[in-house]
């Protein structure tokens, strides 16, 4: 067992086991172990297999032998499990059932325990986690926690006791257009449509919202907050979060921000996968042969879901509005689509001519490409933050969590892009896509370029993320011992 004095920073990483988080917290691991901070990454055995199927990020951690090592716990949901967004809630329940006491025990009496050779000194974990500050409290290590989503979505949250108090939640009527006054720092800014979709309930006991109002009590009690953003971006809000915690370090867009601080190095983590499902790389040859900014590129994320008769609004704009697109249809993603289904004739023709259609693609390679002209997304933070390094102009049609937060921010406050929620009709649908690939085009372009450069220039060395992370790092490697 090593002497107090001879203690080195160790930290546990535990994402939700999906895939926009562990994307970004296997960034931060590899900057923390590019600080020479030992990082155990706590992985469910569910994303590990598909981590290790679909992609060489396991072998890739190698190189980082001595400071990095993966571990696994079940997450207790059977194997055919979907895991779309709607199971979030069970796939919480299983890892308080199954994951916890695993975790509990891994950290006390066994291998990471305070006996063991190497005793975690500090815990990361996504906010949902509630859970971890009572183990980070057993064992006397810090706690902070990494809240994956965007911290405008994440301050809504954080003001659903305010908006309840205040009678704004639930909503009294169904006026979605009402204007929210109780959230600080977004007055004039979201409407009650703006706010995350689990709002719209009139129970205040649905599950959702007991998640979060417990995630709230718990959140201020961790010594710090990580968020995945950057100064520039997001400054009012993050000066919003100052009032939480006094360490409010925000350290993103982490995935450019890897890509930057490595940029030496061959092999970098950021320009590989890590990805859950299989890469359809053909899409990239297909974007090779497309006229510059000729291409939408239309992705749901790794959780939402459409149904079919959102599917054919969609593909009818899509094909209406004249533009190319990139579809990804991941496997699963659209309800009650059956083997039966063949696509309708006035569509095959122009998807033949001007579509791509994969179950997954390589997202980040996709968004650089000199072909994407625009992105029609479901707003995931991920997605958002992957656009905006690469300048690319958004229309948004978001699904749940962040997601309706992120979009009104994209079209209201940082002006790049269209926000197409709670619609999903085809003459909408061209109607959005025209603007933004053609009608209004220079506009979002230039806008984005604008906000491409302050996110490269934030994680640059000096930059409002660059100097954050160094503070996380100095942080944890002194204060958090
Ligand atoms: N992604 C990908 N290929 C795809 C679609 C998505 O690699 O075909 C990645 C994308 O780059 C992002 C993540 O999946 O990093 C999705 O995270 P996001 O937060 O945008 O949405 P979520 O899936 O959590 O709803």
């Amino acid at each position: 067992m090593q002497q107090p004095n001879q203690i080195s920073p160790h930290v546990l990483i535990f994402p939700l086991p999906l895939q926009g988080p562990v994307n970004c917290m296997l960034k931060l691991a590899e900057l923390l172990c590019l600080h020479q901070i030992h990082v155990t990454f706590l992985n469910t055995e569910h994303v590990q297999n598909r981590l290790r199927l679909h992609t060489d990020t396991e072998t890739y951690f190698k190189k980082y032998e001595k400071c990095f090592s993966f571990r696994t716990v079940p997450d207790g949901l059977p194997e055919d499990n979907p895991r779309t967004g709607s199971q979030i809630p069970a796939l919480l329940k299983g890892l308080d059932e199954v994951a916890v006491p695993l975790l509990r025990e891994m950290v006390t009496s066994g291998e990471l325990g305070t006996e063991s050779e190497r005793p975690l000194t500090c815990i990361i974990a996504d906010g949902i986690f509630t859970f971890a500050v009572g183990i980070a409290r057993e064992i006397g290590v810090t706690l902070l926690y990494f809240d994956t989503i965007s911290p405008c979505g994440f301050w809504t949250y954080f003001c659903l006791p305010k908006l309840i108090e205040a009678g704004e939640l639930p909503f009294k009527d169904d006026d979605l257009d009402v204007i929210i006054k109780n959230v600080p720092g977004m007055e004039g800014i979201i409407r009650r449509r703006d706010l995350p979709s689990f709002c719209r309930t009139k129970d205040l006991n649905d599950r959702i919202i007991q998640l979060v109002l417990k995630e709230d009590e718990h959140i201020p009690l961790a010594q710090g907050l990580i968020f995945n953003t950057f100064q520039e971006l997001e400054a009012p809000v993050l000066a919003q979060m100052l009032n939480i915690s006094p360490n409010i370090y925000a350290v993103g867009p982490l995935h450019t921000h890897a890509k930057t601080r490595l940029g030496e190095e061959t092999g970098v983590l950021s320009e590989r996968s890590s990805s859950i499902w299989k890469e359809d790389r053909t899409c990239i040859s297909w974007l090779d042969a497309q006229p510059l900014k000729s291409v939408v590129y239309v992705s749901i994320g790794s959780l939402a879901v459409m149904t079919k008769d959102q599917l054919l609004e969609i593909w009818h704009g899509l094909v209406n509005s004249g533009s190319r697109f990139l579809w990804v249809r991941r496997p699963g993603s659209i309800e009650g689509l059956d083997d039966k289904f063949e696509i309708p004739l006035e569509l095959s023709q122009g998807t033949k001519e001007r579509g791509c259609i994969v179950d997954w693609a390589p997202q980040e390679e996709v968004l650089s490409h000199p072909s994407v002209g625009g992105f029609l997304t479901h707003s995931g933070w991920n997605s958002t933050l992957e656009s905006i390094v690469e300048g690319k102009p958004m229309i948004c049609w978001p699904y749940f969590v962040d997601q309706q937060v992120n979009s009104r921010y994209v079209e209201e406050v940082w002006k790049i892009g269209l926000d197409m929620k709670d619609t999903c009709e085809r003459s909408i649908v061209e109607k959005k896509v025209r603007e933004v690939m053609d009608l209004k085009k220079d506009v979002f372009w230039e806008r984005a370029r604008n906000m491409a450069q302050l996110a490269k220039e934030s994680v640059s060395e000096g930059g409002s993320s660059f100097q954050d992370l160094n503070r996380l790092v100095e942080d944890i490697k002194s204060k958090y011992m």
